[in-house]
């Protein structure tokens, strides 16, 4: 580009050195023709000056003697001013011909002079005063006819020079005029080629800016060559790092969406400022879900609506303080959709995007915490509790020992009548369910290690179920009526498990069964592997009387007992039990009447660590 500006630049300028040097030699030629063209003119007048001063000295001569005959001195007067003429007109021309030609002239105003002086000075002989001016009128007649000739010689080379002189200054104007025109068109040709080739590569950047303005950050610029070609490198250059950069500020923005999007926690983008502070601006699936909302009707919400009253009067406070800038976090209650309250688990912070500030509000469901907690915190007072009956239990099994073997003996004694020795016997079976509450008392607080060995759970579900059928607590009447199903698969795998503690398990809710159908009914009880798991399935449902919902969550927990001869420990056992052994019991209502409890048993080939 840089060499094509200097070449037009050179030929711009030579163009016009030569157009300038043209025109001043033409211009120079020109007023050189005019400027020999006036010199003739002045000439030319000069001798037509000459001549009038020779007629009128001729005419003086001609007067003499006249009535109208001038005097002497005018005479000389005007002899003097035609000689002065002749003598100017001889001072100009140097040139070859016309010298000799003026010397010729010259000589002859001389004589033309002597012959007048002469004619003027014989006054006293007048013949001879005659004489003299007539030769001196025939010297004047042919010097005023040379000096004719010479006249009409030099107006027709005047005549010429002035035709020629003309026809050079039309040339020249000519010729300029041309120039002009010519080099106007040639300056407006070259301009036009040099903004053509300017504006084509200057579009197509300006077209390029345009696309990669309109988000095609892939448009390449192609064909350009010389600085418009570095440019255009350049351009692609920059086009396709902020493409690259694009892409990442994409991806990075995908992985933020996504982690908004898919995260666990509900996340809220509040508005932070004006009237507008804690108006929801965003909220993700999460949010959705843990308010029972649709991400819609979040938008139309303001976050204190999701406050419990409690909550929602130190709302203020809270946003006055992230706008602060301060990074809080807080334990409260919120409310879902549906009036439930639940505790959440808030941490806020400021957000700013550009000039505009928001709040960033992370909740977390912290309801199974908080019962994770409770449970622990119970677990804890069990463990204490437990501690203290275990202790107590100790300290009153022996005493009570004592007493059923001394009532024993009194029950033996022959002289009682047959009323005290019934009273007696009660007495002792009492004592025998009190040493049975203070053994499940102890198990209960201090449950024995399992003892693992490779079991076969279906042998033990078996016995299970002689022994409870066999068992004196039941009525005959229960027991009669009582049809047993059993759905036992025969490939389910042997595990590590401690057999004593899986009967003592299987017993228990065996018994619970049957109790809860004292009018009979039908037990089913089913086993099966679950293969993508490794772990077998054990069903045992009744036909019971079910279990009251708002009591279901608390069968597992110690002391809780619906029976008036209950103990409250045997599920809660169960459970434990079960954990031990890295599984999970729970229950559930049948729909068609009856409970149903599941155990998931983890197939074990190794003794595992108990829990
Ligand atoms: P207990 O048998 O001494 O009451 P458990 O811990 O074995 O103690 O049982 C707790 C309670 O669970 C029972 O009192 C009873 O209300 C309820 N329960 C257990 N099994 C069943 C069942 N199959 N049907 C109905 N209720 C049951």
């Amino acid at each position: 580009m840089k060499k094509k500006i200097l070449i037009v630049l050179s030929i711009f300028l030579l163009a016009f050195f030569l157009s300038g040097l043209y025109i001043i030699i033409t211009i120079e030629n020109t007023t050189s023709s005019l400027d020999r063209l006036i010199q003739l003119h002045q000439i030319e007048i000069l001798r037509e000056r000459l001549l009038i001063h020779i007629e009128r000295v001729q005419a003086d001569i001609g007067l003499k003697g006249t009535p109208h005959a001038r005097s002497t001195d005018n005479i000389l007067t005007n002899l003097r001013n035609m000689d002065n003429m002749a003598g100017t007109c001889f001072d100009c021309h140097h040139s070859g011909e016309v010298r000799e030609r003026l010397n010729d002239l010259s000589n002859h105003v001389k004589r033309y002079k002597e012959a007048v002086s002469m004619a003027l000075t014989v006054r006293s002989n007048p013949s001879m005063s005659e004489t003299e001016e007539a030769s001196a009128f025939r010297i004047g007649n042919s010097l005023i006819t040379k000096v004719n000739n010479m006249i009409t010689m030099t107006s027709n080379k005047l005549e010429l020079k002035t035709q020629s002189t003309i026809r050079e200054i039309e040339k020249t104007k000519r010729m300029l005029s041309i120039l002009i025109i010519t080099g106007t068109l040639l300056t407006a040709g070259m301009a036009f080629l040099f903004l053509r080739s300017m504006i084509k590569p200057v579009n197509l950047i300006l077209e390029a800016t345009r696309r990669v303005k309109g988000g095609d950050l892939g448009y390449r610029i192609e064909g350009l060559r010389d600085e418009f070609g570095e440019v255009a490198t350049s351009f692609n250059e920059m086009g396709k790092s902020l493409k690259e950069y694009m892409q990442k500020i994409e991806e990075s923005e995908k992985r933020y969406r996504l982690l908004f999007e898919k995260a666990g926690d509900a996340i809220f983008i509040l508005d932070a400022e004006g009237e507008n502070a804690g108006k929801i601006v965003a909220a993700n699936q999460a949010a959705a879900e843990m308010y029972g909302y649709t991400i819609d009707e979040l938008l139309s919400l303001r976050i204190t609506d999701l406050d419990t009253p409690e909550a929602a009067k130190e709302a203020p406070a809270r946003i006055n303080r992230v706008r602060k800038g301060e990074w809080i976090k807080a334990e409260i209650n919120h409310l879902k959709k549906d009036g439930t309250v639940f505790p959440v688990e808030i941490s806020a912070g400021l957000l700013e995007v550009g000039d505009k500030k928001y709040i960033l509000a992370i909740d977390r469901d912290i309801t199974e915490r908080k019962l994770a907690e409770e449970t622990l915190q119970r677990a804890e007072q069990m463990k204490i509790v437990g501690e203290l009956a275990a202790g107590l239990a100790h300290e009153i099994k022996n005493p009570l020992a004592g007493i059923k073997a001394s009532m024993e003996v009194l029950s033996e004694e022959a002289n009682f009548s047959e009323e005290d020795r019934n009273v007696l016997l009660k007495v002792i079976n009492e004592i025998r369910r009190i040493e049975s509450l203070l053994k499940e008392l102890l198990n209960f607080a201090r449950p024995p290690k399992p003892r693992f060995s490779i079991t076969d759970i279906n042998t033990i579900l078996d016995k299970a179920m002689t022994l409870s059928l066999q068992n004196d607590h039941l009525s005959s009447n229960e027991l009669k009526r009582i049809k047993i199903v059993k759905d036992l698969d025969s490939l389910i795998p042997q595990t590590m498990a401690d057999p004593m503690q899986m009967q003592q398990v299987f017993l228990n809710i065996l018994l619970n069964a049957s109790e809860a159908m004292p009018e009979g009914g039908t037990l089913t009880v089913k086993t099966a592997y679950d293969e993508l798991l490794n772990s077998i399935k054990i069903k045992i449902s009744d036909t019971g009387r079910g279990i009251d919902e708002e009591m279901i969550d608390k069968i597992f927990k110690p002391f809780f007992t619906t029976k008036p001869k209950g103990t409250g420990l045997g599920l809660s056992i169960s459970k434990r039990l079960i954990e031990q052994h890295r599984g999970s019991i729970s229950v559930e209502n049948n729909s068609g009447g009856g409970a149903t409890f599941m155990i998931d048993l983890p197939v074990r080939y190794v003794e595992v660590q108990a829990i």
